[in-house]
């Protein structure tokens, strides 16, 4: 720990098992305590003491948007699922029905959403590599099996499915070999995402096995890690018995020649405001890395241009970089938190009015769908009607890149299949649009895609999302 720092604050984990402690300690209100418990048992719940004492604002609590974006709310399942949870889950005689109902229930709430499952995992020489991903060219996301938990859950978490303890449903890597051997076949890839889950759950020395290996691959110029522990939990860069190690491997990789950055997840400006966040900020960017923000908007948390306003700019402020201003992914609990497109491109768009030039690096509102991430640059009033106008940030497909098309305008679509794709467009992007399969060698086939999934021990008892409530910030992988 680096002087002048506080004295360390111990890492430690709370899910549904220590809800009553929480319930007492903030006062709860019995029924918000109870919902909670029900609806996690079928979504992830996490928290941890810096969340609990420094992000949430208990006296607005169940509307906080903190409290909203940590805690599971009545109305996230559907109203008949959350009823026939109440009931099973009322009676102990009835686990194995439970345990059966909340895998249906999940299975529903689309666990692997874009494509994920079928078309993004690689293959090399005739098998699926375990841990990874492969959607744009130049970009492969690595999930290493020890850094699949977060320092707390976001409820709207896209990810939420390594988080509940289904093998079948979860990415994770054992080691880097798989990932090297595919980097040496693949030289165009020169971006790395090491990502999770949240990578910087690791100690670093566990880290360290991870990221070194890539320092002496030639055609990688950027590892990127993606994290939202600097909103969850600061001290990781700060108190840490290992903070000052992780600065240090941090400094590594920039020494080697390669750009570190760090793909910081922050979802609201309160996020920014304690003392330890900012801190470990500073730090972080003192060893040479890059800071990118991005975040989903979300109903109930950011709906609103004067949060993100003050957001970008205390990203800015903190020397960090506005990057993506994402839409709310169809997967998990997507009808309790949607913004539809139209009132997304006004929050946008109000938003980054107020913002200083420099803070206009940020782009949105994007949709990460299974063709690629497409940008709605905003609403088109022409003769012919009103269209929202499109573009492909990214593709499967590069050629696609770049490729702007239109789609009538609705004030009820939140994602790019409730979209009626205008038939003048190119018919190669249309059938991408449309969701036809993607050609390069590397997609897999729906067949072999849970092949990607490292073998474990299925729960037999319900749900019991890995809630991490050991005291240990390491992930127990
Ligand atoms: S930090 Fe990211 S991976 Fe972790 S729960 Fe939140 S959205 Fe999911």
């Amino acid at each position: 720990m680096a002087a002048g720092l506080p004295a360390a604050e111990r890492f430690r984990a709370y899910g549904p098992r220590q809800l009553d402690d929480i319930a007492v300690r903030f006062g709860l209100p019995d029924d918000v305590r109870e919902t909670v418990r029900r609806l996690s048992l079928v979504l992830p719940f996490r928290v941890n003491e810096y969340v609990l004492t420094h992000l949430v604002d208990w006296d607005r609590v169940p509307d906080d948007p903190l409290f909203q974006l940590t805690f599971p709310q009545a109305g996230m399942l559907d109203a008949a699922d959350e009823e026939q949870l109440g009931k099973l889950s009322a009676d102990p005689g009835d686990r194995l029905l439970l345990r059966d109902f909340v895998g249906d229930v999940r299975a529903r709430l689309n666990p692997h959403p874009s494509g994920q499952q079928q078309y993004n995992v690689p293959h090399l020489e005739g098998s699926a590599l375990p841990g990874l991903q492969h959607k744009y060219h130049e970009t492969v996301l690595y999930f290493p099996g020890q850094g699949q938990t977060c320092h707390a859950y976001c409820t709207y978490c896209f990810r939420w499915a390594q988080f509940v303890g289904d093998a079948d449903l979860r990415f994770a890597a054992p080691d880097p070999s798989g990932l090297l051997a595919y980097l040496a076949a693949h030289p165009e890839v020169s971006d790395v995402l090491i990502t999770g889950g949240d990578p910087m759950v690791m100690t670093t020395e566990r880290l360290r096995r991870h990221v070194e290996p890539l320092l002496g691959v030639a055609s990688v110029s950027t590892v990127r890690i993606g994290t939202k522990s600097v909103a969850y939990w600061p001290q990781r860069f700060t108190t840490d018995q290992d903070a000052d190690d992780v600065l240090r491997l941090f400094e590594r990789v920039v020494a080697a020649g390669k750009q570190l950055a760090v793909m910081a997840h922050f979802s609201h400006p309160r996020e920014l405001e304690t003392e330890p966040a900012r801190r470990a900020l500073a730090r972080i960017r003192a060893t040479g890395a890059v800071v990118y923000c991005q975040a989903p908007l979300i109903a109930r948390v950011n709906d609103d241009p004067a949060i993100w306003s003050a957001l970008w700019r205390a990203e800015l402020a903190a020397g960090a970089v506005p990057y993506y201003l994402f839409v709310e992914r169809d997967t998990g609990p997507h009808e309790y938190f949607k913004v539809p497109l139209a009132r997304a491109v006004e929050i946008f768009q109000a938003a980054y009015r107020t913002l200083p030039g420099l803070a206009r690096t940020v782009r949105g509102p994007v949709m990460s769908a299974t063709p690629g991430k497409v940008v709605v640059d905003g609403v088109q009033h022409t003769p012919e009607g009103s269209f929202f106008q499109l573009r492909m940030l990214q593709a499967r497909d590069p050629a696609l890149v770049g490729r702007p098309f239109r789609a009538p305008f609705s004030t009820e679509a939140a994602w790019l299949d409730d979209l009626e794709i205008d038939p003048a467009t190119p018919p190669d992007l249309a059938a991408a649009l449309r969701g036809a399969p993607p050609a390069p060698e590397r997609a897999a086939s729906e067949t072999t895609a849970p092949e990607a999934s490292v073998s474990g021990t299925a729960s037999s008892e319900p749900s019991a999302p890995d809630a991490g409530e050991g005291p240990e910030r390491e992930a127990a992988a």
